[in-house]
C-alpha cells in the first residue's frame, strides 16, 4: 500500500464529516459561480437598460459550438431570470439584482465557513489519532529500538511530521475538491460566454502545468531534507536539556551552542531552499496567467468592437476568468503539499511499521504466581549484530534466594538482569520461569511478578503519592505511607510542603539522591513483587543516607527472590549465592566465604579492589 493510501485509512472514522464537507464545497462552488454570473445582468441593467420591456439578448454567437441542450438551458435560465428580476423601472431591476447578489454571497460564505470547520475537525481528529497510535506503538517497541533511535528524532516524528501529513489531507479533500469544482463552474461560465476566448486562455495551461510538475519534484526532495534537519535540531535540544547538568559541569555550553548553531544553520539553509522553490511556483503561475490575460483582453475587445459579443458579457467573462486564477494557484501548490505529506507519512509509518519483536506469543500463558525457580539454560546474547555479550550462561535461581551478580565493568551484568523481565530475548538458549520459557509467558503476567529498582531512578513529574503508587490504580494512602515508612522515606516526605501531595519535578530534581533512591524502593515495596531485580546504586551517599537506603533495601529483599547487581558490602556478604561474571561467562559461583578463600579467584580480586575501604 502506498504511503498516501495508508494515510487515507486513518480517515475512515471521519468519512461522514468529510462527505458533509464535500457537499458544502459543492454548494460553495455553485454560489460562487452564481455570484459571478450575476455581474452580467447587473452590468446590463446599469449600461444597457435592463427593463422588463427589453427583448432578450440573442444567444451569443460564441457559444454555438456548445451542445444544444446547454444552449437551451442557458437561454431558458436567462429568460426566467429576466422575468423574475427585470422590472419596467431599471432602478427596481437594480435593487432586485443587488439583493440577489448579496444573498448569493451570503450563501457562498456560509458554505465556505461550514466546509472549513468540518475539514478542520477531520484534520485535527486525524492528527490526534495518528499521534495516539504512534504513542501507543512506542510503548510496544522493544528497548533495543530506543537505543538505536535518537529520542529527539522520535519526538520530532510525532510532533512535526504528523501536522505535515495534515496539510496533505487538507490539500486532498479541500483543495483537490473545492478548487476543481470552482474551476468547473467558472470554466462553464467562460465557455457559455465565449468558447473561443476560453480556448485561447487555456493554451497557456500546459506550459503552466509543466513548470508546476518540475517544481513539485524538487520540493518533495528538499522537504524531506528539511524534516530531517528539524529532527536533528530536536535531538540536540533534547539531549542538552535533559543533560543540562553535565553540560554545565563540564563547561560545555559553548561547545553545545556551536553544535546547536550548526544544526540550526543547516535547517535554516534547507528551509530557505524549500521555501524558495515553493515560492517560485506562485509568481510563475501568476505571470503566465497575466500574459494569457493580455491576449484575451485584446481578442475579446475586438469581439466587442465588432459587435459579436455584448460588452456586459465580455466583462462577465473577464470576471469569471479572473476567478479562475486563485483555484489554479491553489492547485499548482497541491502537488507539493501532497508530496510533503507523503514524505512525512513515510517517516511516521516507519515507526508504526517497526514490529514489536518482544510481544505475547499466540499461545502465551498467564503466570499465576511464582512458585519454584528461574533458570537460565545456555543463554547467549548479543546486541544487534554486535559482539557476544553473554555466552552460555546456565544458572538456577530458586524461590526465596538472594543471588548477587558481581563482575568487572562491561562484563554483562546489566544485560543478564535485563533478560529476566524480557526487555530483550536471549539470542541463544532459553530462560524458564517455573519451567515455562519466558517467550511463552504473557508479558504482563511476567512483569507483574517482578519489581525493578535500577540505578537511574526515574520519577515522574507528579505527586510523591502517585510516584510511589506508579502502576497501581486507586491505592489507599495508608498503604503508600506504609511502603514509604518501610523505605525510610516517610520522614522526609512528611517534611515536604504538601506531604504526599507535593509534586516532584522532572526526574525528581528537587530531592536528593538518597531520597530519590528511597522513593524508588518505596515504589518497589508497594508493588510487592515476588521477584526483585536490583541494580544497586554505585554513587556513594553520606553515611546516614547510606544506612537509611541499606535498611530499606533489606526490608525490600526480605522474603523475596532477589537478583542483585551488588555494589554494597552487606548485600554481597549476605547473599545466598554470588555469581561472578567475566566477559559474558560465569567464572565463579558460591558464598562469600568460599569465594574469598580462593587466592587467585576473580571475586577475591574484585572484592579487595571494591570493598577495601
Ligand atoms: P557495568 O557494571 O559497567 O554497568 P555491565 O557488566 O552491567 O557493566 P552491560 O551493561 O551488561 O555490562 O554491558 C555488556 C556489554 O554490552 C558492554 O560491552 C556494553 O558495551 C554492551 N552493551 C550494553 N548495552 C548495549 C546496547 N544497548 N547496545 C549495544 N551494546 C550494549
Amino acid at each position: 500500500m502506498t504511503t498516501y493510501a495508508r494515510i487515507f485509512s486513518f480517515i475512515r472514522p471521519y468519512r461522514l464529516t468529510l462527505a458533509l464537507s464535500i457537499v458544502c464545497s459543492i454548494f460553495f462552488s455553485i454560489f460562487s459561480g452564481v455570484s459571478i454570473y450575476l455581474i452580467i445582468p447587473l452590468l446590463t441593467t446599469l449600461f444597457g437598460g435592463g427593463s422588463a420591456g427589453q427583448p432578450p439578448a440573442p444567444p451569443s454567437p460564441g457559444s454555438s459550438f456548445l451542445p444544444g441542450w446547454l444552449v437551451a438551458a442557458k437561454d431558458a435560465a436567462t429568460e426566467a431570470f429576466r422575468h423574475a428580476v427585470f422590472r419596467a423601472d431599471p432602478a427596481d431591476s437594480l435593487l432586485n439584482i443587488c439583493v440577489i447578489i448579496v444573498s448569493a454571497f451570503l450563501l457562498r460564505n456560509l458554505f465556505s465557513y461550514l466546509q472549513s470547520n468540518l475539514m478542520i475537525y477531520v484534520e485535527q481528529g486525524l492528527t490526534r489519532d495518528l499521534r495516539n497510535s504512534l504513542y501507543r506503538h512506542i510503548h510496544e517497541l522493544p528497548l533495543a529500538y530506543f537505543t538505536n533511535e535518537r529520542t529527539g528524532n522520535l519526538i520530532s516524528r510525532i510532533m512535526n511530521d504528523v501536522p505535515v501529513i495534515n496539510t496533505g489531507i487538507s490539500a486532498t479533500f479541500q483543495t483537490m475538491i473545492r478548487e476543481p469544482l470552482l474551476l468547473l463552474v467558472y470554466l462553464t461560465i467562460c465557455l457559455v460566454l465565449s468558447w473561443k476566448l476560453t480556448v485561447i486562455a487555456f493554451i497557456v495551461f500546459p506550459v503552466v502545468l509543466l513548470v508546476i510538475a518540475g517544481v513539485g519534484r524538487r520540493v518533495h526532495k528538499e522537504s524531506g531534507l528539511a524534516q530531517e534537519r528539524i529532527a536533528d535540531l530536536t535531538s540536540v535540544l533534547h539531549e542538552t536539556i535533559s543533560g543540562v547538568k553535565v553540560v554545565k559541569a563540564f563547561g560545555m555550553e559553548e561547545f553545545e551552542n556551536r553544535k546547536f548553531s550548526r544544526e540550526s544553520n543547516s535547517y535554516f539553509r534547507t528551509i530557505l531552499r524549500v521555501t524558495n522553490i515553493r515560492n517560485l511556483a506562485s509568481p510563475t503561475t501568476e505571470f503566465l496567467s497575466a500574459a494569457a490575460g493580455g491576449v484575451i483582453i485584446w481578442y475579446g475587445g475586438l469581439q466587442v468592437l465588432g459587435k459579436s459579443m455584448e460588452g456586459s458579457e465580455f466583462l462577465g467573462f473577464l470576471f469569471a476568468m479572473f476567478q479562475l486564477m486563485p483555484p489554479i494557484k491553489e492547485l499548482s501548490n497541491v502537488n507539493n503539499r501532497i508530496q510533503e505529506a507523503s514524505a512525512a507519512g513515510k517517516r511516521v509509518f516507519e515507526v508504526l511499521d517497526t514490529e514489536p519483536n518482544i510481544k505475547d506469543a499466540a499461545d502465551a500463558v498467564a503466570l499465576p504466581s511464582f512458585s519454584s525457580d528461574i533458570r537460565f539454560e545456555g543463554v547467549s546474547f548479543r546486541y544487534g549484530d554486535g559482539e557476544t555479550v553473554l555466552d552460555g550462561i546456565t544458572l538456577k535461581i530458586r524461590k526465596g534466594e538472594v543471588v548477587a551478580i558481581v563482575g568487572p565493568s562491561g562484563a554483562g551484568k546489566s544485560t543478564l538482569i535485563d533478560l529476566v523481565p524480557r526487555f530483550y530475548d536471549p539470542t541463544g538458549g532459553r530462560i524458564l520461569i517455573d519451567g515455562v520459557d519466558l517467550r511463552r509467558v504473557q508479558l504482563r503476567s511476567l512483569r507483574d511478578k517482578i519489581g525493578i529498582v535500577t540505578q537511574e531512578t526515574i520519577l515522574f513529574n507528579d505527586t510523591v503519592r502517585n510516584n510511589i503508587a506508579y502502576g497501581l490504580e486507586e491505592c489507599p494512602l495508608e498503604e503508600i505511607v506504609d511502603a514509604a515508612r518501610a523505605a525510610n522515606a516517610h520522614t522526609f516526605i512528611s517534611e515536604m510542603p504538601f506531604g504526599y501531595d507535593s509534586v516532584i519535578g522532572e526526574r525528581g530534581v528537587k530531592i536528593s539522591g538518597g531520597e530519590r533512591q528511597r522513593l524508588a524502593l518505596a515504589r518497589a515495596i508497594l508493588k510487592n513483587p515476588p521477584v526483585l531485580i536490583l541494580d544497586e546504586a554505585t554513587s556513594s551517599l553520606d553515611t546516614e543516607s547510606e544506612i537509611l537506603v541499606q535498611e530499606a533495601i533489606e526490608r525490600l529483599m526480605a522474603g523475596r527472590t532477589s537478583i542483585v547487581i551488588a555494589h554494597r558490602l552487606s548485600t554481597v556478604q549476605h547473599a545466598d549465592r554470588i555469581v561472578v561474571i567475566e566477559n559474558g561467562k560465569i567464572v565463579e559461583t558460591g558464598k562469600h566465604d568460599e569465594l574469598i578463600g580462593k587466592t587467585r579467584g576473580l571475586y577475591r580480586k574484585l572484592y579487595q579492589l571494591q570493598f577495601r575501604a
